[in-house]
Protein backbone atom coordinates (compact mmCIF):
# COMPACT_ATOMS: atom_id res chain seq x y z
CA UNK A 1 0.00 0.00 0.00
CA UNK A 2 1.25 3.21 -1.09
CA UNK A 3 1.98 6.45 1.25
CA UNK A 4 0.31 8.49 0.36
CA UNK A 5 1.27 12.29 -0.23
CA UNK A 6 -1.10 15.22 0.21
CA UNK A 7 -1.82 16.22 -3.36
CA UNK A 8 -0.22 18.26 -5.05
CA UNK A 9 2.85 16.80 -2.60
CA UNK A 10 6.04 19.21 -2.90
CA UNK A 11 9.16 17.46 -2.38
CA UNK A 12 10.23 19.83 0.49
CA UNK A 13 6.99 18.64 2.32
CA UNK A 14 6.77 15.41 1.77
CA UNK A 15 4.90 13.18 4.20
CA UNK A 16 7.77 11.83 6.37
CA UNK A 17 10.24 14.43 5.37
CA UNK A 18 13.07 13.80 8.31
CA UNK A 19 12.39 16.82 10.64
CA UNK A 20 15.09 19.47 12.01
CA UNK A 21 17.44 20.05 9.52
CA UNK A 22 19.95 22.56 8.93
CA UNK A 23 18.11 24.86 6.23
CA UNK A 24 21.07 25.05 4.31
CA UNK A 25 19.92 21.73 3.09
CA UNK A 26 16.62 22.17 2.79
CA UNK A 27 16.77 25.05 0.47
CA UNK A 28 19.56 24.83 -1.59
CA UNK A 29 22.27 21.91 -2.55
CA UNK A 30 25.12 22.53 0.67
CA UNK A 31 28.16 23.56 0.22
CA UNK A 32 30.25 20.94 -1.66
CA UNK A 33 34.00 20.17 -0.08
CA UNK A 34 36.68 21.59 -2.06
CA UNK A 35 37.80 18.78 -4.04
CA UNK A 36 34.25 17.94 -4.95
CA UNK A 37 33.66 21.52 -5.98
CA UNK A 38 36.15 21.93 -7.76
CA UNK A 39 35.45 18.26 -9.77
CA UNK A 40 31.60 20.06 -10.11
CA UNK A 41 32.73 22.32 -12.15
CA UNK A 42 34.02 19.90 -14.72
CA UNK A 43 31.02 18.55 -14.53
CA UNK A 44 28.99 20.86 -16.89
CA UNK A 45 31.36 19.94 -20.07
CA UNK A 46 31.23 16.40 -18.67
CA UNK A 47 26.78 16.18 -19.22
CA UNK A 48 27.72 18.19 -22.63
CA UNK A 49 30.19 15.08 -23.53
CA UNK A 50 27.12 12.47 -22.29
CA UNK A 51 24.29 14.87 -24.44
CA UNK A 52 26.78 14.24 -27.94
CA UNK A 53 26.76 10.54 -27.25
CA UNK A 54 23.60 10.42 -26.35
CA UNK A 55 22.72 12.04 -29.75
CA UNK A 56 25.24 10.02 -31.45
CA UNK A 57 24.15 6.58 -30.35
CA UNK A 58 20.63 7.61 -31.84
CA UNK A 59 18.48 9.64 -29.10
CA UNK A 60 17.03 12.23 -31.23
CA UNK A 61 14.55 14.42 -28.97
CA UNK A 62 15.35 17.93 -28.34
CA UNK A 63 13.62 17.97 -25.12
CA UNK A 64 15.21 14.30 -23.81
CA UNK A 65 18.61 15.26 -24.85
CA UNK A 66 18.14 19.10 -23.00
CA UNK A 67 16.75 17.00 -19.78
CA UNK A 68 19.76 15.10 -20.04
CA UNK A 69 22.14 17.66 -20.65
CA UNK A 70 20.73 19.62 -17.02
CA UNK A 71 20.45 16.69 -14.73
CA UNK A 72 23.43 16.69 -12.48
CA UNK A 73 23.73 13.15 -12.69
CA UNK A 74 26.73 13.45 -10.08
CA UNK A 75 24.64 14.24 -7.36
CA UNK A 76 22.84 10.67 -7.46
CA UNK A 77 25.42 8.69 -7.04
CA UNK A 78 28.26 7.79 -4.20
CA UNK A 79 31.16 10.42 -3.81
CA UNK A 80 33.45 7.52 -4.71
CA UNK A 81 31.78 7.24 -7.75
CA UNK A 82 31.01 10.40 -9.02
CA UNK A 83 33.82 10.26 -11.27
CA UNK A 84 32.12 7.73 -13.26
CA UNK A 85 28.65 9.78 -13.47
CA UNK A 86 28.62 10.47 -17.04
CA UNK A 87 30.10 7.46 -18.53
CA UNK A 88 27.38 5.32 -20.19
CA UNK A 89 27.18 2.82 -16.96
CA UNK A 90 24.81 1.54 -14.77
CA UNK A 91 26.18 2.25 -11.16
CA UNK A 92 25.32 0.61 -8.15
CA UNK A 93 23.01 2.92 -5.77
CA UNK A 94 23.02 0.73 -2.32
CA UNK A 95 20.94 -2.11 -1.16
CA UNK A 96 21.79 -4.01 -4.54
CA UNK A 97 20.22 -1.48 -6.72
CA UNK A 98 21.95 0.31 -9.68
CA UNK A 99 20.86 3.84 -11.53
CA UNK A 100 20.30 2.93 -14.81
CA UNK A 101 22.81 3.76 -18.03
CA UNK A 102 22.24 7.11 -19.02
CA UNK A 103 21.07 5.90 -22.93
CA UNK A 104 18.57 3.66 -21.18
CA UNK A 105 17.13 6.31 -19.15
CA UNK A 106 17.13 8.41 -22.86
CA UNK A 107 15.70 5.85 -24.47
CA UNK A 108 12.80 5.35 -22.21
CA UNK A 109 12.15 9.27 -21.90
CA UNK A 110 11.88 9.41 -26.25
CA UNK A 111 9.71 6.16 -25.67
CA UNK A 112 7.72 7.89 -23.10
CA UNK A 113 7.71 11.21 -25.53
CA UNK A 114 6.52 8.82 -28.05
CA UNK A 115 2.86 7.64 -26.64
CA UNK A 116 0.00 9.32 -28.33
CA UNK A 117 -1.09 12.13 -25.59
CA UNK A 118 2.31 13.41 -25.44
CA UNK A 119 2.11 14.57 -29.16
CA UNK A 120 -0.51 17.05 -27.96
CA UNK A 121 2.07 18.58 -25.68
CA UNK A 122 4.21 17.39 -22.29
CA UNK A 123 2.47 14.07 -20.44
CA UNK A 124 0.30 15.34 -18.00
CA UNK A 125 1.19 12.34 -15.39
CA UNK A 126 3.83 10.00 -15.51
CA UNK A 127 4.18 7.08 -13.30
CA UNK A 128 7.81 5.61 -12.74
CA UNK A 129 8.09 2.07 -11.02
CA UNK A 130 11.30 1.96 -9.14
CA UNK A 131 12.86 5.60 -7.74
CA UNK A 132 16.05 4.18 -6.96
CA UNK A 133 18.22 6.91 -6.13
CA UNK A 134 15.82 9.47 -8.04
CA UNK A 135 17.27 10.37 -11.01
CA UNK A 136 15.12 9.51 -13.85
CA UNK A 137 12.29 11.09 -11.98
CA UNK A 138 14.31 14.22 -12.03
CA UNK A 139 14.70 14.06 -15.31
CA UNK A 140 11.24 12.89 -15.77
CA UNK A 141 10.11 15.86 -14.15
CA UNK A 142 11.25 17.79 -16.95
CA UNK A 143 9.18 16.29 -19.80
CA UNK A 144 6.53 15.71 -18.03
CA UNK A 145 3.97 17.97 -16.03
CA UNK A 146 3.76 15.61 -13.10
CA UNK A 147 5.45 12.72 -12.21
CA UNK A 148 4.73 10.09 -9.48
CA UNK A 149 7.17 7.70 -8.37
CA UNK A 150 6.49 4.94 -6.34
CA UNK A 151 9.72 2.79 -4.46
CA UNK A 152 9.30 -0.82 -2.53
CA UNK A 153 12.59 -0.15 -0.71
CA UNK A 154 12.46 2.70 2.13
CA UNK A 155 16.16 3.01 2.40
CA UNK A 156 16.10 3.87 -1.50
CA UNK A 157 12.89 5.82 -1.00
CA UNK A 158 14.38 8.36 1.55
CA UNK A 159 17.30 8.47 -0.65
CA UNK A 160 15.77 9.71 -3.16
CA UNK A 161 14.24 12.02 -1.11
CA UNK A 162 17.41 13.78 0.19
CA UNK A 163 18.87 13.52 -3.23
CA UNK A 164 16.04 15.64 -4.98
CA UNK A 165 15.61 17.89 -2.20
CA UNK A 166 17.90 20.40 -3.33
CA UNK A 167 16.22 20.66 -7.22
CA UNK A 168 12.84 21.55 -5.22
CA UNK A 169 11.07 19.93 -7.98
CA UNK A 170 7.53 20.33 -6.75
CA UNK A 171 6.11 18.53 -9.87
CA UNK A 172 7.93 15.32 -8.50
CA UNK A 173 5.58 12.92 -6.19
CA UNK A 174 8.39 10.49 -3.97
CA UNK A 175 6.00 7.27 -2.98
CA UNK A 176 6.58 4.36 -0.81
CA UNK A 177 5.10 1.29 -2.02
CA UNK A 178 4.95 -1.72 -3.86
CA UNK A 179 4.95 -0.45 -7.23
CA UNK A 180 3.31 -4.00 -8.62
CA UNK A 181 0.05 -2.47 -7.63
CA UNK A 182 0.85 0.98 -9.58
CA UNK A 183 -0.90 4.23 -7.88
CA UNK A 184 -4.14 4.20 -8.26
CA UNK A 185 -4.86 7.92 -6.84
CA UNK A 186 -2.41 9.65 -9.75
CA UNK A 187 -4.15 7.55 -12.21
CA UNK A 188 -4.87 7.52 -15.43
CA UNK A 189 -1.25 8.31 -16.61
CA UNK A 190 -0.37 9.58 -20.31
CA UNK A 191 3.00 6.89 -19.25
CA UNK A 192 4.31 4.57 -16.99
CA UNK A 193 7.92 3.44 -16.86
CA UNK A 194 9.18 0.57 -15.41
CA UNK A 195 12.59 0.23 -13.91
CA UNK A 196 12.95 -3.11 -12.90
CA UNK A 197 11.51 -5.79 -14.46
CA UNK A 198 9.14 -8.88 -14.22
CA UNK A 199 7.76 -11.69 -16.22
CA UNK A 200 4.50 -10.04 -17.26
CA UNK A 201 3.25 -6.70 -16.51
CA UNK A 202 0.50 -6.12 -14.48
CA UNK A 203 -2.54 -5.49 -14.72
CA UNK A 204 -2.62 -2.51 -12.81
CA UNK A 205 -0.66 -0.84 -14.74
CA UNK A 206 -2.48 -1.57 -18.16
CA UNK A 207 -5.51 -0.52 -15.94
CA UNK A 208 -4.37 2.66 -14.82
CA UNK A 209 -2.76 3.86 -18.51
CA UNK A 210 -4.83 6.52 -19.88
CA UNK A 211 -6.17 5.86 -23.67
CA UNK A 212 -2.81 7.59 -25.94
CA UNK A 213 -1.30 6.42 -22.76
CA UNK A 214 2.17 3.94 -23.43
CA UNK A 215 3.89 1.96 -20.76
CA UNK A 216 7.74 1.18 -21.34
CA UNK A 217 8.82 -1.37 -19.55
CA UNK A 218 11.35 -4.15 -19.13
CA UNK A 219 9.96 -7.65 -19.47
CA UNK A 220 11.98 -11.28 -19.17
CA UNK A 221 11.29 -13.73 -21.81
CA UNK A 222 11.57 -17.24 -22.05
CA UNK A 223 15.00 -18.07 -20.95
CA UNK A 224 15.07 -15.17 -18.54
CA UNK A 225 16.54 -12.27 -20.96
CA UNK A 226 14.42 -9.75 -20.62
CA UNK A 227 13.46 -7.03 -23.64
CA UNK A 228 12.00 -3.74 -23.81
CA UNK A 229 8.40 -3.79 -23.89
CA UNK A 230 6.22 -0.94 -25.33
CA UNK A 231 2.55 -1.00 -24.54
CA UNK A 232 0.03 1.61 -26.50
CA UNK A 233 -3.81 2.12 -24.56
CA UNK A 234 -5.47 3.22 -28.09
CA UNK A 235 -8.93 3.63 -28.21
CA UNK A 236 -9.32 -0.11 -30.08
CA UNK A 237 -7.73 -1.92 -27.09
CA UNK A 238 -3.28 -2.32 -26.44
CA UNK A 239 -0.79 -2.40 -28.88
CA UNK A 240 2.58 -4.06 -27.96
CA UNK A 241 6.11 -3.94 -29.54
CA UNK A 242 8.98 -5.57 -28.03
CA UNK A 243 12.10 -3.57 -28.72
CA UNK A 244 15.71 -4.96 -27.75
CA UNK A 245 17.13 -6.65 -25.04
CA UNK A 246 17.66 -4.50 -21.84
CA UNK A 247 19.10 -5.69 -18.46
CA UNK A 248 17.23 -4.14 -15.72
CA UNK A 249 16.96 -5.55 -11.40
CA UNK A 250 14.33 -7.45 -10.99
CA UNK A 251 10.67 -5.76 -10.04
CA UNK A 252 10.03 -7.91 -6.67
CA UNK A 253 6.32 -7.91 -4.69
CA UNK A 254 5.55 -5.99 -1.20
CA UNK A 255 8.10 -3.43 0.80
CA UNK A 256 11.07 -4.01 2.49
N1 LIG B 1 15.00 4.89 -12.00
C1 LIG B 1 15.94 4.52 -10.98
C2 LIG B 1 16.44 3.12 -11.20
C3 LIG B 1 16.37 2.33 -9.96
S1 LIG B 1 16.64 0.60 -10.13
C4 LIG B 1 17.06 5.54 -10.87
O1 LIG B 1 17.08 6.50 -11.65
O2 LIG B 1 17.88 5.41 -9.97
C5 LIG B 1 14.98 -0.02 -9.98
C6 LIG B 1 14.31 0.18 -8.67
O3 LIG B 1 13.06 -0.51 -8.73
C7 LIG B 1 15.04 -0.38 -7.45
O4 LIG B 1 15.28 0.65 -6.55
C8 LIG B 1 14.05 -1.39 -6.87
O5 LIG B 1 14.02 -1.43 -5.45
C9 LIG B 1 12.73 -0.89 -7.42
N2 LIG B 1 11.64 -1.84 -7.46
C10 LIG B 1 11.65 -3.17 -7.77
N3 LIG B 1 10.41 -3.69 -7.66
C11 LIG B 1 9.58 -2.67 -7.28
C12 LIG B 1 8.19 -2.58 -6.97
N4 LIG B 1 7.36 -3.63 -7.03
N5 LIG B 1 7.69 -1.38 -6.61
C13 LIG B 1 8.49 -0.28 -6.52
N6 LIG B 1 9.82 -0.32 -6.77
C14 LIG B 1 10.37 -1.49 -7.15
Amino acid sequence: MATRPSFPAKLATAPGAAPGRPTSATTRPAAAPAPVAAARADFGALRARLVRRLAAAGVQSPAVLQAMGTVERDRFVDSALVAQAYEDTSLPIGLGQTISKPTVVARMCELMLGADLAREGRPARVLEIGTGCGYQAAVLSLLAREVYSIERLRGLHEKARENLRPFRLANVHLLFGDGMAGYAKGAPYAAIIAAAGGEAVPQSWLDQLAVGGRLVAPVAGQGGQQALVVIDRTAQGLRQQQLEAVHFVPLKSGIA
